[in-house]
């Protein structure tokens, strides 16, 4: 079979075996894709560091024809998130990211959108620190990409226009409801996390992390659990990696 290529950053490896690596990554080529790293184990090894959570590298493979898994015989590293790591916040954000790409983009199909998203955003968390905002956009553009997010601005049951006003939420699925349309059970989203998810269906991740003032941090966690709750919701299960998210450890008001 002929040896491909493709930009790609590692979402995941597990060890496999004695030597080698099981890795899952997103081709900008080819989609989301699972291979064997041989030898990867070793110390010596020529894949070093390029197979870490995040790394952007340029990766070589080759299919094997009853196998799902490609053989993975070179990897060359564009750019290392690993000092990210080093901080608590942006390593447990980056690891989420991962989770989510790997969680809910489909196999083999590729997505330049979804890589471009996936990119930017680790670069924006390696580079500011934060992780607020960043995992705020990400989760609002995976929902959007995945055609998932609903309308913010009216209430999905009778139209009442919701700017600056809370919403209710069985799930991000089911779309925003209204004071008078909420039912029992609902989880209620303030005014201010919508107002705040609005600017970033516009503007870059780049641009709103310099705006003045800041989008309030409170409000970005809100909105953040808001759409992880809608993503879980849609791939039926829960974020393992979500568990060490600050803005699960925050309560939503009722
Ligand atoms: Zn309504």
């Amino acid at each position: 079979m002929p040896s491909r290529d493709s930009e790609a950053i590692i979402l995941r490896s597990y060890p496999l075996g004695e030597a080698d690596r099981l890795v899952s990554f997103l081709s900008r080529a080819h989609g989301r894709m699972r291979g064997v790293a041989k030898g990867a184990r070793r110390p010596k090894s020529r894949f070093g560091a390029t197979l870490e959570c995040c790394s952007y590298i340029r990766i070589w493979f080759y299919e094997r024809e009853t196998r799902d898994l490609v053989q993975i015989t070179q990897c060359e590293l564009q750019e290392s998130f690993m000092s990210a790591f080093g901080n608590y916040e942006a390593g447990n954000t980056l690891s989420l990211l991962s989770e989510i790409s790997e969680s809910v983009l489909p196999e083999r199909e590729p997505l330049d959108a979804s890589f471009r998203l996936l990119l930017s955003t680790a670069r924006a968390i390696q580079n500011s620190r934060q992780t607020a905002l960043p995992a705020a956009y990400f989760a609002l553009w995976t929902m959007r990409l995945s055609g998932w997010l609903p309308a913010l601005d009216r209430c999905a049951r009778c139209g009442e226009n919701l700017t600056g006003k809370q919403g209710y939420a069985a799930h991000a699925r089911s779309g925003l409801w209204c004071q008078n349309c909420r039912k029992p059970g609902m989880s209620i989203i303030s005014g201010a996390a919508l107002d705040a998810a609005r600017p970033m269906l516009s503007e870059g991740l780049q641009v709103l992390l310099e705006r003045n003032p800041p989008l309030a941090a409170q409000e970005l966690r809100e909105l953040t659990k808001f759409l992880l709750n809608g993503i879980e919701h849609q791939i039926e299960r829960k974020l393992t990696t979500r568990a060490f998210m600050i803005a699960d450890r925050m309560e939503l008001k009722v």
